[in-house]
């Protein structure tokens, strides 16, 4: 389809190629110095003293919880409107999710909502920056702070952005986690990274993506029985191959590259669109546009269209070949959590009227501006058929 506008499109280059070739060519694959690396520089942009890479986001949010120690009985503070995983990982360690209604402008979390539901059994906020956004993480963190529960931040679509006092994403909480599946900011394919300055919290989790041995395990082929086989702590297999590691590196040296490119695209979108009366356009915390780490590019109709509206321009742009998404349905609304925790629909009025709402558009630091143009072009006559069969 060569007229094809993907919602979304990894930026790799020659250095990511060939430093993948590079690790083939080495022989190792897994556990080495590309992982330290990746570490390392994971860490230090999140002004961490600890990074701890993992297979994917969603594990690295689990073992964060598990190192918490959070589970039965424990309940965690959560919003509804997010990727389904930052919820997932509190059920995956037998804990509640307590979902508080979001803020109508950024979609994050409230905090006062959030303060009203901490009770005796509370133990963890677990927050996310929703597409990037960081409203509310500073107060989140208070809230945690004065009620002596951690936060734990989900910075998966937050990489390399800062708040409007210039605090970076994956700082606010005891933990942070960020995600590299390829429509992320950096990919590594798939990975995630564990973020923090608790080094007892850092070393439960290395012991947790490793199978449950000591941090300082080693194999002992230099001559004695080693603790390899020695394993301390029921433990789990999320470590990341020294292949992803070695994309991570080379994607982290470029990262303020690509989200100058992603930013600049966002800017051809906000221009093209600003004068749609209807259309809400995606608005970054005040005074933190310029250091705003683009995770997507998500639009909301106005009051005067609903979900069946919505549904209907998304299908009229990928008739035209253009990826579009309803970035998110909420998740206390998803089969299995009505199962789960029962009918809970009308609870969270805000996040429920935003998710009938939203269009993701297609996203990618290499999008160029004729692409941008001709998806707004698309995008404003869908949306004016649907305004006259309505009207
Ligand atoms: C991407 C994402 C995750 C999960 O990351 P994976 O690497 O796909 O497991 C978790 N939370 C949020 C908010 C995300 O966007």
């Amino acid at each position: 389809m060569p007229n094809h506008i993907p919602l979304s499109q990894p930026d790799l280059g020659d250095a990511e190629i060939s430093a993948v070739v590079d690790v083939l060519r080495s022989g190792r694959l897994s556990i080495g110095p590309q992982q330290e690396a990746f570490e390392h520089a994971v860490a230090r942009r999140s002004g961490r003293m600890h990074g701890v890479a993992v297979n994917s986001g969603t594990a690295g949010l689990h073992l964060a919880l598990l190192a918490l120690g959070i589970g039965p009985g424990d309940e965690v503070i959560t919003t509804p409107f997010s990727f389904v995983a930052s919820a997932n990982v509190i059920l995956m360690v037998g804990a509640t999710p307590v979902f508080v209604d979001v803020c109508p402008r950024s979609l994050n979390l409230e905090p006062a909502g959030v303060e009203a539901a901490v009770t005796e059994r509370t133990r963890a906020i677990l927050a996310v920056e929703v597409f990037g956004n960081t409203t509310h993480m500073a107060a989140l963190e208070a809230v945690a702070r004065k009620h002596e529960i951690p936060l734990v931040e989900d910075c998966c679509e937050a990489l390399g952005g800062r708040d409007a006092t210039g605090r970076d994403a994956g700082g606010f909480g005891r933990v942070g986690v960020y995600g590299f599946y390829p429509n992320k900011q950096v990919t590594t394919g798939e990975g995630g990274m564990i973020v923090t300055d608790d080094d007892q919290l850092a070393d439960l989790c290395r012991s947790l993506r490793n199978q449950g041995r000591a941090v300082n395990a080693h194999s002992g082929l230099a001559g004695r029985i080693g603790s390899w086989l020695t394993h301390e702590r029921l433990g789990f297999n999320c470590r990341l191959s020294e292949i992803a590691a070695a994309l991570g590196v080379v994607q982290m040296q470029r990262l303020d590259e690509m989200l100058e490119k992603r930013r600049r695209v966002a800017g051809w979108y906000t221009q093209h669109l600003m004068d749609a009366p209807e259309l809400v356009l995606p608005q970054p915390e005040p005074g933190s546009e310029g250091q705003h780490s683009w995770f997507v590019y998500v639009v909301r109709l106005s009051s005067g269209f609903g979900p069946a509206e919505r549904d209907a321009v998304i299908d009229g742009l990928r008739k035209h070949d253009i990826g579009a998404s309803n970035y998110f349905p909420c998740i206390h609304l998803q089969p299995f959590y009505r199962e789960v925790l029962g009918d809970l629909s009308g609870r969270f009025p805000v996040a429920e009227r935003a998710s009938g709402k939203t269009i993701a558009l297609p996203f990618f630091p290499d999008l160029d501006e004729t692409r941008v143009e001709l998806v707004c072009r698309r995008l404003r006559d869908l949306i004016a058929a649907e305004g006259l069969r309505r009207a």
